[in-house]
């Protein structure tokens, strides 16, 4: 059932970045919410208020799994908000060396297709509003790297990245790349090997997950050599991504408080804020009277503060979007 939402810009929020002139005074928008019959479809009311609030409010971007499904890297949840996948959890991978091999071994295989990935027509937007001062920098929940290789600056992963390689141990950095040709040298012929041996009997580059797992059979597994430090040799090499039940670190954290707290606006792409991580920029936002837009596909935990909610695809809302600004995508 659609349900009528009236938005308000007003400009006593100015933005602190962008070369765009805004229009003084406020706007008073009303919209309907694409309801879940319309889904599949652009809501026109909603993409003229998205049009208007980048126009005046240049909103600090927060994006999550969404914007990169279209980029073949599928999110965690559907888009009834159940989790599809059990992700890796942090005390799990830190814990024991088996959680460790086990890791790099689906990673090893699913890294060509996630390499392989390029950015979609959301980050190819959201890049583009950036360079014409319709947007400010950007929080992203990804760790797929896809904004920067979109052409988009000032971009905080907020859950690290699965370029880089960190130990646990002597706190070495390594380059992902680096890691992969070592598990390569360690593990000649394992690719070819396990293809076909997925567990659900699907193809293993079907399965890849947001952080680069896949599905793999656990006989595959314990033959695996896991990679171990240049450094210090210990076995605890870990991608330098935040894994469930990991923490982000507190100096990125508070980063992104004072982007909030600098924000003109909020715009929530792609993110159902199921995870404390992204949802605490959404109520800082709100409690400081910060509008909060969030343009994602199914429910929100971040609904409830929402100046306004769109329910919609999210390439062609913000194609749509970029069409009538005349920004490129
Ligand atoms: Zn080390």
């Amino acid at each position: 059932m659609a349900q009528n939402v009236t938005s308000r810009w007003d400009a006593t929020h100015a933005a602190p970045w962008g070369p765009v002139a805004r229009d003084t005074g406020s706007v008073s928008l009303s919209l309907v919410v694409a309801a879940s019959h319309h889904h599949g479809r652009v809501p026109q009311a909603a993409v003229q208020a998205l049009v208007e609030l980048v126009r005046q409010r240049p909103p600090l971007i927060l994006t999550g799994a969404g914007i990169s499904t279209d980029s073949g890297i599928p999110d965690y949840r559907g888009p009834d908000g159940r989790r599809r996948v059990t992700p890796m959890q942090h005390g799990e991978f830190v814990g024991a060396s088996q959680a460790r091999q086990r890791y790099w071994a689906r990673s090893y295989v699913g890294w060509h297709r996630f390499a392989a990935a390029e950015p979609n027509v959301g980050h190819r937007v959201v890049a583009g509003l950036q360079a014409a001062g319709a947007a400010g920098p950007i929080i992203t929940q990804n760790v797929d790297g896809l904004h920067q290789r979109a052409g988009a600056r000032s971009v905080v992963e907020l859950h690290g990245t699965l370029a880089e390689v960190v130990c646990l141990t002597c706190g070495a950095r390594l380059d992902r790349d680096l890691v992969q040709a070592l598990m390569a040298d360690a593990n000649p012929g394992f690719v070819d090997r396990v293809t076909g041996l997925a567990e659900d009997g699907s193809r293993v580059s079907s399965q890849i997950r947001p952080d680069g797992d896949i599905v793999l059979a656990d006989s595959a597994v314990t033959e695996f050599r896991a990679p171990s430090c240049l450094v210090c040799r210990a076995d605890t090499l870990k991608p330098d991504v935040v894994f469930f039940g990991g923490s982000v670190p507190k100096d990125r954290v508070e980063r992104c408080y004072d982007l909030t707290d600098a924000a003109a606006a909020l715009l929530v792409l792609g993110s159902s804020l199921a995870v404390m991580s992204g949802y605490r920029f959404v109520r800082r936002a709100a409690a400081r009277g910060i509008p909060v837009v969030i343009l994602t596909h199914g429910p929100t935990r971040g609904d409830g503060e929402a100046t306004l909610r769109v329910d919609a695809p999210l390439g062609p809302t913000l194609a749509a979007v970029a069409d009538r600004l005349g920004v490129p995508a």
